[in-house]
């Protein structure tokens, strides 16, 4: 997880829930973290039904670390 910023970014990215189309369950909003050495950091969130284990990718977000700001790159659908 990262710190602060990131948290904030995706409580306001959090959508409505999401029904899984194979199995009808409300599927899960879930992130993962990639760190690089160059101080970026890539955060991927998905849904993903905790039954079936079926995965719905949402988008990704690129942090960048410069001089002791951060920032932001989102790709995906809005
Ligand atoms: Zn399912």
């Amino acid at each position: 997880m990262i710190e602060g910023v990131s948290e904030e970014v995706l409580n306001l990215l959090r959508k409505d829930s999401i029904i899984c189309p194979r199995c009808h369950t409300t599927m899960d909003f879930s992130m993962e973290t990639e760190s690089f050495g160059n101080g970026m950091k890539k955060v991927t969130t998905y849904y993903k039904c905790s039954v079936c284990s079926y995965r719905i990718p949402d988008m990704t977000i690129e942090i960048y670390r410069y001089n002791g700001s951060a920032k932001i790159k989102l790709n995906g659908k809005f």
